[in-house]
């Protein structure tokens, strides 16, 4: 089995990815297993901090790399938190203080003003000089809720109304949440692309 080495350490990620690509024949590990440490992420867009990310990963271990980079991006903000999602309150991963920094920084906006979508981007590459890496992309619209409902999920899954649904993505069913989501649509992109790993 082929071994693809993946950018990040969170145990959900490994397994999503691990389901995904072992019809195919890969084996998916993480870089922290191989003693590789985090890439800088100064990229200025989600596509770009995936690259760098799998790239480092890469050129680390001598494997295929996949990463991915994922945010919250609200219209009414340019797009903040954006690439700042995990640390938009300072502090990296406080998501009750990231949410309370989201619900103040939209104070008084009507629904309408409150669009947002979640953003995945997912970079697969061959290896570290892959001059045509797999590149996806899914977005999950929706709109920030003007109080958090619900305790499933992570991050601003609490004050996210994700269209089409009458309850937050905290209170979807993770089953459903993870076909949805930004995540989920970007994961089926690459799916339908896999076969372009033998070219
Ligand atoms: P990461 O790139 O997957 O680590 O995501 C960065 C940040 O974006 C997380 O720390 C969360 O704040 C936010 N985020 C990404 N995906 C989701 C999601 O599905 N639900 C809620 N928050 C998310």
């Amino acid at each position: 089995m082929k071994r693809i080495v993946l950018a990040s350490s969170n145990r959900g990620k490994l397994a999503e990815f691990n389901a995904l690509l072992a019809e195919s024949g890969f084996e998916v590990i993480t870089q922290a297993s191989l003693g590789i440490g985090d890439a800088e992420e100064t990229g200025l867009s989600f596509v770009e901090n995936a690259l760098l990310k799998a790239r480092h990963a890469s050129q680390a271990s001598g494997l295929p790399a996949l990463a991915d980079d994922s945010g919250l991006c609200v219209q009414a903000l340019d797009g903040a938190p954006g690439l700042y999602s995990a640390r938009y309150a300072g502090e990296h991963g406080d998501s009750t203080a990231n949410n309370a920094k989201l619900l103040q920084a939209l104070d008084g906006l009507r629904a309408e003003r409150r669009a947002a979508f979640f953003i995945c981007a997912l970079v697969l590459l061959r290896r570290a000089d892959d001059p045509t890496p797999l590149i996806v992309e899914g977005r999950w619209h929706g709109h920030v809720l003007e109080a958090p409902s619900g305790t499933g999920g992570f991050g601003y899954d609490p004050l996210f109304l994700p269209d089409g649904q009458r309850v937050s993505a905290a209170e979807l069913e993770p089953a459903l949440k993870n076909r949805l989501s930004h995540r989920g649509q970007a994961l089926a992109r690459l799916h339908a692309r896999l076969a372009e790993l033998r070219d």
